[in-house]
């Protein structure tokens, strides 16, 4: 069962637009977008995640241009957030950053081992062994 998770991918292939300069990419993986909005996730409502932190968002591309934003669930697409140990700015893929109190990339928790919680670790090395091969 797939749940309806949307792929970064596709974002970034429906939104081509450009806007000023507000541009975030992933160190880690590269993605490149252009976010509208900066500052608290919650503001995404995104339905699984709770996002505490500052994160880069971009108006939600799927929705028909007169949605108003109060009234669809997801208003906005959360891209990523900055890594609290290098201070770079990394997406939220499970494969890129991690969050644990704060949000850390998946390099700094591999780095920094002795300081993060031992569940932190081994959910990163998890992932770290179940990233799919690209096809
Ligand atoms: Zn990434
Ligand atoms: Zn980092």
């Amino acid at each position: 069962m797939e749940a309806a998770e949307t792929s970064v991918e596709m974002v970034t292939e429906v939104v081509n637009r450009k806007r000023e300069n507000l541009s975030f990419t992933c160190y880690l993986c590269g993605m490149h977008e252009f976010y509208t909005h900066y500052g608290k996730g919650s503001r995404a409502r995104d339905s699984k995640l709770e996002y505490k932190e500052d994160v880069f968002m971009l108006n939600n591309p799927f929705l028909p241009a007169d949605t108003k934003p109060e009234n669809c669930l997801v208003p906005f697409l959360v891209l990523g957030g900055t890594c609290n140990e290098c201070e770079k700015t990394v997406c939220v893929d499970a494969s890129c950053s991690i969050f644990c109190h704060k949000r850390y990339c998946l390099s700094c928790v591999k780095l920094h081992e002795d300081k993060f919680p031992e569940a932190v670790v081994k959910e990163c090395l998890k992932r770290e062994a179940t990233k799919d091969p690209p096809q």
